[in-house]
């Protein structure tokens, strides 16, 4: 493999470039080396991991390199588009090639984005890096990292569960698998998607035939088109969200197909008020005027947080959808096993139950402090936090 095959590669001009565009207080431009979290040795990463936690994010200090860092950085490879994993201001960013337009579509201007195809290692100074599907969402990718022998994944969000709008997860053979947690705790355990797709259906045609709408709040990027791909469009108009349709537009142009979709911009005078529809919108349109004209209509909020007792009730939607892009807890230890890992550092989520149970089980296991967020119930992940256009060097800690 050539070094020029690399993005993470190109760094000579780009951090200078970085530094111009942003301005002398730009964090970007500062040269200091990640600080390592104290926590790691707490966490049970030894001192010369091959990746550690720092200030910035998941560091290979072999490879120079982070992944999905919370902080502007030099060069990072990027799981997915979610905003907790994807931040701005990054110098070079690595991807899977499915995935470009999705994170082209959330990140500055001009961002510097390149795609190393599934399954193509490519050497940075010595590691290797190569990414398989991870079954979250659109391009979301597992992230293997190998250095003198020694092979790390870094899951990033996934699932096993089947999902039409995106390539299925890969087990990837390593030694030590860092994998996200969300749903870590046994009572997770996930209906299969058909089931879900039939209450749905069946709901929304009950819905219809008593003249109301039918709203269902689901984050914009992935889950609204795996609900989409499951509904059966021809019970009635499927209007989804400005925020959703934007998306839609990229799966599509990405090849994945979706149910024909309208914006309420679609429908004249009064169109509406006879109900029928399907709404698909994010959970921050609850309240909104857009929402008000979808009256008299039932809501459901999509999100595996509806399996636990008062989550419906705080959305203050009418019914839950069980449907997530995370692995339940089967589809964890599913996972893990088929690593072949002798090691699991698990973030994000309900840590240290998984990592109990798999130190009774023989695995090295530990948590891992990191600042993904998982699945929220409260708030949407998937938003980008700063308008196009602001400065990254105003970004929030
Ligand atoms: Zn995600
Ligand atoms: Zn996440």
């Amino acid at each position: 493999m050539s070094p020029s095959g690399c993005g993470l590669n190109r760094t000579d001009g780009a951090e200078a470039a970085v530094a111009r565009a942003h301005g002398r207080s730009c964090r970007v431009a500062k040269r200091t080396p990640p600080r390592l979290f104290p926590e790691c040795l707490h966490f049970g990463v030894p001192d010369h991991a091959l990746l550690q936690v720092t200030d910035r994010g998941l560091y290979c200090e072999a490879g120079d390199f982070f992944i999905d860092p919370w902080r502007p950085v030099e060069r990072a490879v990027i799981t997915h588009a979610h905003s907790d994993h994807a931040r701005r201001g990054h110098s070079q960013m690595l991807c899977a090639p499915d995935g470009v337009e999705v994170l082209r579509s959330r990140m500055l201007p001009g961002a510097a984005i390149d795609p190393l195809p599934y399954g193509e290692p490519v050497d940075h100074r010595g590691v290797q890096i190569s990414l398989a599907p991870a079954g979250h969402i659109l391009g979301s990718a597992q992230v293997r990292v190998e250095f003198r022998g020694e092979v790390w994944v870094v899951s990033g969000d996934y699932k096993l569960s089947p999902d039409p709008t995106c390539r299925p997860f890969e087990p990837v053979r390593c030694h030590t698998f860092i994998t996200e947690c969300t749903f870590g705790l046994p009572i997770y355990h996930w209906a299969p998607q058909a089931q879900i797709a039939d209450e749905l259906n069946a709901w929304w045609r009950r819905n219809r035939e008593a003249g109301r709408h039918t709203v269902v709040f689901a984050y914009a990027l992935g889950k609204s088109q795996r609900l989409l791909a499951a509904v059966d469009p021809t019970i009635g108009p499927i209007v989804c969200h400005g925020a959703v349709e934007r998306v839609n537009d990229e799966y599509r142009s990405g090849g994945i197909s979706l149910p024909p979709t309208q914006r309420v911009t679609d429908f004249g005078p009064g169109e509406l008020a006879r109900g029928g529809a399907l709404v698909i919108a994010p959970p921050s349109a609850v309240g909104t005027p857009w929402l008000r004209r979808f009256q008299p209509c039932e809501t459901a909020f999509a999100s595996g947080w509806m399996l636990v007792r008062g989550s419906r009730r705080r959305r203050g939607v009418d019914r839950g959808l069980v449907l997530s892009d995370h692995a339940d807890w089967p589809g964890l230890l599913a996972a893990i096993k088929a690593t072949g890992c002798q090691r699991v550092l698990a973030t994000h989520g309900h840590t240290s139950v998984l990592v109990r149970y798999l130190r009774e089980r023989g695995w090295e296991a530990d948590s891992l402090h990191t600042e993904f967020v998982g699945e929220r119930d409260d708030l949407e992940v998937d938003t980008p936090e700063l308008p196009v256009g602001t400065a990254v060097a105003e970004e929030p800690a």
